[in-house]
């Protein structure tokens, strides 16, 4: 059994601060990389505990270079560095599941740690056939397309939320903090997350059966809105159609292009 995980910044334990998210050049962004290296390292013994042969874990907030190479878990491959061709690189239909780990909840959602849709700084918000849609809605629909079920979401109360009303209650999620406004939260100490996150992981794997792959009908039509004009007017989106000042839409024909306007 393989299993693919796709890794996000925002919704890993003792993260709660846009500090430890936007500049690498921050001592709080550099703490920020060893606690999701140590969630990283503990999602990867829950799979493998789980039964999972093969694990390839995506390095996925930002640029994609936040793993500490040296401390990650050795029983798994991680696909790390900047400029991704795809979304989830490396994903097909060869993999049994997939997880997202210290994903965080879609733009605009009250109470939720460092909530955003892909820019928090642009403001994205995102709709697909008229239903406003997150991260984790997102990297679903990629996973969707390969015929791949997400069985695991973890990151805080609002995310997991979210992961439950999009993909159903059959899914595991782990909520490792609870959101009191966008940075500040009630956090559950890293080192009980771990535990919660391998014991999560190795838990949705055996419910794979009872998952079924989250897919939405084609075309899509999708609408971007920016929070405002001027940014919108530099956000370049040549596939797309401006329909008032800060909105874009399109019609997508592939889920693999969900983020592409
Ligand atoms: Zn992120």
């Amino acid at each position: 059994m393989r299993v693919y995980v796709c890794t996000d910044l925002e919704g890993i334990s003792g993260v709660t601060h846009w500090d430890q998210t936007r500049e690498m050049t921050t001592a709080a962004y550099q703490h920020a990389r060893h606690l999701l290296t140590k969630e990283v390292n503990a999602c990867v013994q829950g799979c493998l505990d789980g039964g999972a042969k093969e694990v390839v874990v995506l390095d996925g907030h930002g640029g994609g270079f936040n793993f500490v190479p040296d401390e990650l878990h050795p029983g798994a491959t991680y696909v790390t560095g900047p400029n991704r061709p795809t979304m989830l690189p490396g994903l097909d239909a060869s993999f049994a599941a997939v997880i997202l780990l210290g994903y965080h909840a879609m733009a605009n959602t009250p109470q939720a740690v460092l909530a955003h849709t892909q820019s928090s700084k642009a403001g994205c918000r995102y709709w697909y056939n008229g239903r406003e849609s997150g991260e984790i809605a997102q990297s679903a629909i990629v996973a969707g397309h390969f015929g791949v079920t997400v069985v695991l979401v973890t990151g805080d109360e609002a995310t997991c939320a979210e992961a439950r009303a999009f993909l159903g209650e059959g899914i595991v999620t782990v909520a490792v903090k609870k959101g009191i406004s966008i940075t500040c939260c009630e956090m559950v100490p890293p080192q009980r997350a771990w535990e919660l996150i391998r014991k999560g992981a190795a838990e949705a794997l055996a419910r794979i059966p009872r998952c079924k792959p989250y897919t939405i009908d084609l075309p899509i039509k999708a609408r971007l809105s920016y929070l405002t004009a001027e940014i919108a007017d530099t956000a370049g989106c040549r596939l797309s159609r401006r329909v008032d000042a800060t909105t874009y839409e399109r019609v997508i024909e592939s889920p693999l292009d969900v983020v592409r306007f």
